[in-house]
């Protein structure tokens, strides 16, 4: 099977610079002694954090025995202002991996915020950077995950709202909510530029990739936001497209329906996925003849998280 493969797939800046993080300071922690905490996984790559935290990284979303020695990473999507604030009055040494493009929507939206405006933020209520750019917009902020959700929600026409997004939303789906609040409110709303390049020009790749392929597999973690959006793009340009982590996440199902759709087939990964994870569905799907059986998928390890599959 010929494949062709995004250009933009695999880290983005802020994915190079937290684990950059992540490594100085694992090293560092050798020497001091003492644990290197993160709260919550710095990326969103369970295969990569796994080989972290089997060398004695931990990873604890609320630590409760944090000892002065310890060293605490902050990840890449940030963490809450309370708990930020929580954390530097405990007196531990805190590492900060936070990416600067979500420190720099973190910052626009605590302004706009400051200046009287009421947030509605395009976004996943339950995503740690959610979490963290809600923190700075007050208790009136509103989260919408799609336009069916921001028109079911009521808006109050004397109310100064602005919209944002998280970083890694669709800007399609970003400029449609812009549009549908300003009909609705009969006025232009402030909308501020959250969304990050990185994650726009993947799903733009993926989207002209669509034109050429037959089918689009999307390699990355399954709670990595920004790859499911990356699946979800090829879905919306009519293609059969899967999510995977590795090869042995392949369904026979899914290699039928690849199969069955032909030559090329589209690869690309989100942000926080490794060169490495990238070449092994590459090498994988290489090796599908597609006149010719396929080879069997490795039979998966046990493990936890949840497949996301876009059927068209
Ligand atoms: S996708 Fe953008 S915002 Fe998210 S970590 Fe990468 S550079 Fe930062």
């Amino acid at each position: 099977m010929r494949v062709m493969r995004a250009e933009s797939a695999g880290f983005c800046l802020g994915v190079s610079l937290a684990l950059q993080r992540l490594e100085r300071e694992q090293a560092l922690s050798g020497e001091r002694g003492g644990r290197l905490i993160t709260l919550g996984p710095v990326i969103h790559n369970p295969l990569l954090m796994s080989h972290y935290t089997q060398s004695g990284v931990i990873c604890d979303d609320a630590p409760h025995d944090l000892r002065p020695e310890d060293r605490v990473l902050i990840r890449a999507h940030g963490i809450p202002r309370d708990v930020e604030a929580a954390l530097k009055e405990s007196g531990v040494s805190i590492a900060d991996a936070t990416c600067p493009k979500v420190k720099k929507a973190r910052s626009a939206i605590g302004k706009a915020h400051a200046a009287g405006g009421v947030l509605l933020l395009l976004g996943e209520r339950d995503h740690p950077e959610v979490r963290g750019l809600l923190s700075y917009a007050g208790p009136s902020a509103q989260v919408f995950a799609d336009l069916e959700e921001l028109r079911s929600q009521p808006l109050d026409p004397e109310t100064d709202y602005f919209l944002a997004a998280q970083t890694t939303q669709s800007r399609a789906i970003f400029n449609l909510a812009v549009d549908d609040t300003a009909r609705r409110l009969r006025r232009e709303v402030p909308a501020l530029d959250t969304i990050c390049d990185a994650t726009s020009a993947r799903q733009q790749e993926v989207s002209e990739l669509c034109a050429t392929v037959a089918s689009m597999v999307v390699v990355g973690g399954f709670n990595s936001g920004n790859t499911k959006r990356l699946a979800e793009t090829a879905a919306e340009a009519g293609v059969f497209a899967v999510h995977v982590e590795r090869p042995s996440d392949f369904s026979q199902e899914d290699l039928r329906r690849i199969r069955s759709a032909g030559s090329p087939v589209g690869l690309s990964a989100g942000a926080s996925t490794p060169v490495e994870q990238i070449d092994a569905v590459q090498n994988f799907l290489e090796q599908m003849d597609i006149t010719r059986n396929f080879p069997e998928a490795p039979a998966p390890p046990a493990r936890e998280g949840k497949k996301t599959v876009c059927k068209r």
